[in-house]
């Protein structure tokens, strides 16, 4: 691992003098524009851009189109992956007869049309969970709280038992396919994985469209698949001709899950019989939980497209800007372009960052000013998925970035609200919080580092900073090369995501209203990729990763 490598305290040494080291910043953070990055969130929130569709070749053409205009070399990347899309995704919950059989309902999956937000009225995803198993089933519906390990040890201590049942868990508190694993596991034949308001809806805040947080129609879709990069090819690049893991020894789910609103889990919820749930287990839902198993039964069907139908071309886009001084020294920065739905925030508001970081760099290259060492700005497609395209570049190229990358800065989702957050290899935190202070908060108070210390009652002590966990495109670089990787943004009150209404109109209203933070994500990303390119010695901080490694281990 690269980062064990240097065990000395580096120092930040600029290659330019200081005072041309300052101009370039100056006039870098110049460049990143409000009025630039709404322009470029609404062309690319028009319709959901789902890894192997069309729309996702047009996100594709833009960025390329708009590194072009701006003097940068580019290309793009395909493989083409295992991403089974939806023929047909259906559910029905029955209710105990009378009368004989019971009485069936069809549920209406679609989130409903909202007038204030054309693109809920346009061509709307289907609800569902990527990498689904397909099936057609039929069973009494048993409530598993989040659905994880502890909670069916709960249920085994209730004498309560999923198999050859329906499962109903609720969102959060674990990954998504750690429910479908632990179901089928369990013995379920079937799985709903729903929104309970006290996560993002109601018990949070008011709903949209008139608040932020997750209305009774909204539904969190998203991948169930538990391994990263297309399964088909574990370990090595998804190339033309490259060997393929037969469709029947995937890694993935095989029973159907579909993902709901909790307008829709409440038919279910509110007719469990069975116990009443342990207070933990009970949500925001006007009632009493139950654990079941029914009387109310559901019926799923879920079918996708299977072997060569499910193969489907995914695009990375690349652009560089040579380094003048060590040009065999690579930054990256990197945010993933497909989406499950408008995708305003989630990650049209991490394209944009790359974007506008990468126009900057561009605009200072056009004034003749270039980095010391090479900057590549990507987009990823199909990172919904399993962080696919970032993991088959990062396969395809792991000697190169061995070789070459000095660190990768991700942007995911990175512009929700006002509040600064950050994340990154402990190496990297001294320079992230360096540059906090240096970018305008997007609140107009001063600096971000400024703010950010305000809201900690000036408690320096209190700037804390994430460590990278594993949900993103940084996973490649980091876990599995160690080149050192940092994340910033803006957070806020949301429950929009992997909904059709995570879109421009949701964030022009709630999310960033002014741009400002998709503005200050930019100046921070395109200022510590400045310092990373332009340091002589690179501004790594192995002091501070030793004492955040010892104590992660003590
Ligand atoms: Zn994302």
């Amino acid at each position: 691992m690269r980062t064990f490598v240097v065990l000395v305290v580096l120092v930040c040494a600029r290659a330019l003098p200081a005072t041309a080291q300052d101009s370039f910043e100056q006039r870098l953070l110049a460049v990143p524009d409000t009025a630039s990055a709404r322009l470029m969130t609404y062309d690319l929130t028009r319709v959901p851009h789902v890894a192997g569709t069309p729309a996702q070749a047009a996100t594709r053409d833009y960025v390329i189109d708009k590194v072009r205009a701006w003097g940068l070399e580019a290309w793009t990347k395909e493989y083409t992956v295992y991403i089974p899309h939806p023929d047909s995704i259906a559910a029905w919950v029955i209710l105990p007869p009378p009368p004989p059989g019971g009485r069936r309902a069809a549920l209406v999956l679609r989130e409903p049309v909202l007038p204030q937000d054309p693109t809920s009225a346009g061509r709307q995803v289907p609800p569902f969970n990527g990498y689904s198993g397909d099936g057609d089933v039929t069973a009494d519906v048993v409530y598993v709280n989040y659905g994880l390990i502890e909670d069916y040890q709960t249920l085994d201590s209730l004498g309560i038992t999923v198999r050859g049942k329906i499962a109903i868990a609720r969102y959060g508190r674990s990954f998504r396919g750690i429910k479908a694993r632990e179901a089928e596991k369990h013995g379920a034949v079937g799985l709903v994985i729903y929104s309970d308001p006290q996560d993002d809806g109601y018990a949070r805040g008011d709903v949209y469209p008139r608040g932020p947080m997750r209305s009774w129609g909204g539904i969190q879709r998203g991948s169930i698949m538990n391994v990263n990069g297309d399964p088909t090819t574990p370990g090595y690049p998804s190339l033309p001709g490259a060997r393929r893991v037969p469709e029947e020894s995937l890694p993935i789910p095989r029973i159907p899950v579909i993902p709901m609103s909790y307008g829709n889990a409440r038919r279910f919820l509110e007719r469990l019989a069975g116990s009443s749930v342990p207070q933990p287990w009970q949500g925001a839902l006007p009632f009493r939980y139950h654990t079941g198993p029914g009387p109310v039964r559901a019926r799923l069907h879920v079918r996708t497209e299977r072997g060569v139908r499910a193969m489907h071309p995914i695009w990375d886009t690349f652009a560089t800007l040579r380094g003048a001084r060590y040009p065999d020294e690579w930054v990256v920065i990197g945010a993933h372009r497909d989406a499950w739905g408008p995708g305003a925030a989630d990650n049209i508001s991490g394209t944009v960052t790359v974007l506008e970081a990468a126009r900057a760099f561009a605009e200072l290259a056009r004034a003749g000013l270039r980095p010391a060492r090479t900057v590549i700005f990507a987009t990823w497609d199909a990172e919904e998925w399993g962080l696919i395209g970032s993991t088959e570049w990062v396969e395809e190229m792991a000697d190169s970035l061995s070789a070459h990358a000095v660190a990768y800065l991700n942007a995911d989702d990175v512009t929700q609200g006002p509040r600064f957050a950050g994340s990154g290899s402990p190496s990297l935190k001294p320079l992230i919080r360096e540059v906090t202070g240096l970018v305008p908060d997007p609140s107009g108070r001063g600096s971000v580092h400024a703010v950010w210390l305000e809201r900690v009652h000036g408690d320096t002590a209190a700037l804390t900073l994430a460590n990278l966990g594993g949900g993103s495109d940084f996973a490649g670089f980091y876990h599995h090369l160690g080149i050192p990787a940092a994340e910033v943004g803006f957070e806020g009150p949301g429950g929009v995501y992997h909904s059709m209404y995570d879109s421009y109109h949701w964030m022009t209203t709630f999310g960033d209203p002014g741009y400002r933070s998709h503005q200050a994500t930019a100046r921070l990303v395109a200022l510590i990729a400045a310092r990373l390119a332009n340091a002589d010695v690179l501004p790594l901080d192995y002091e501070a990763f030793g004492t955040e490694l010892t104590r992660l281990v003590a």
